[in-house]
């Protein structure tokens, strides 16, 4: 079957506390990772970047209408793609020279890009399988309990590897929301479980369990609260643990 191709690529919805989630329309959510756009009055955060497959960050900044610093939560392909689109890009140290100079083994796009993935096509002949991730250098590091300050309201960052050794979440503790990017979504993980680093991984997810997060805005199918927060890390826990 010959898929649909020119169509408007990302999709915008509005949810609540302004915050603005991106997707990309026409792929499933298991091969490309949500943005957040995180609203303040003199900065907005993009938390995460999305596949690049169609690079968001001219689009965002479009319709952020002020400086928009783009946050890379992991190095994965379907979070970092369109990373270097955006013109303030900040990471983890421990992910900077993965995010500058993308390889395989980082991005895993052969694992998850597959053609049953689209719904439509970016342009006609675009190929799956030769996606490739643009690297680019940061220009913020961030670490574990930095403040980003967007003005009218602060986010913090937590390191949480475990995905990749340099992984953070989101955290803003005036409205109990938290960020998971790669790290916690409701849904299938495909090849990506176990995580490459198992013992990293299930320390991070206690460290999420602590805190009182009300709200999580996930990687990947979109939202969920405290009571299946709490149910899918005791659920990974367990499983990792059994292993
Ligand atoms: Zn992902």
């Amino acid at each position: 079957m010959q898929l649909p191709t020119g169509l408007a690529w990302h999709a915008v919805d509005v949810c609540e506390a302004n915050i603005l989630r991106v997707t990309e329309a026409y792929v499933d959510s298991y091969a490309v990772g949500d943005i957040w756009l995180v609203q303040g009055s003199d900065l907005d955060v993009a938390v995460d970047a999305g596949s690049g497959i169609v690079p968001a960050g001219p689009l965002i900044e479009a319709i952020s209408r002020k400086p928009v610093l783009c946050i890379a939560l992991t190095c994965s392909y379907d979070h970092a793609g369109g990373w270097h689109s955006f013109q303030q890009r900040a990471c983890h140290r421990l992910d900077e020279s993965s995010l500058a100079d993308p390889v395989e083994e980082n991005t895993e796009i052969a694992d998850y890009l597959t053609d049953d993935m689209f719904r439509a096509l970016p342009s006609k002949g675009f190929n799956p399988a030769s996606h490739q991730m643009i690297g680019a250098a940061a220009t913020r590091i961030v670490d574990d309990g930095e403040i980003i300050d967007l003005g009218t309201r602060s986010l913090e960052v937590l390191h949480t590897p475990g995905r990749s050794s340099g992984g953070v979440c989101v955290w803003e503790a005036a409205t109990a929301t938290l960020f998971t990017g790669e790290m916690l979504y409701d849904g299938s993980h495909g090849p990506a479980w176990p995580p490459s680093d198992s013992g990293a991984y299930c320390q991070s997810l206690r460290r999420i369990r602590r805190l009182p997060a009300e709200t999580v805005h996930a990687g990947h199918y979109g939202s969920f609260g405290r009571a299946r927060m709490i149910e899918l890390i005791e659920s990974q826990l367990a499983d990792l643990e059994s292993r």
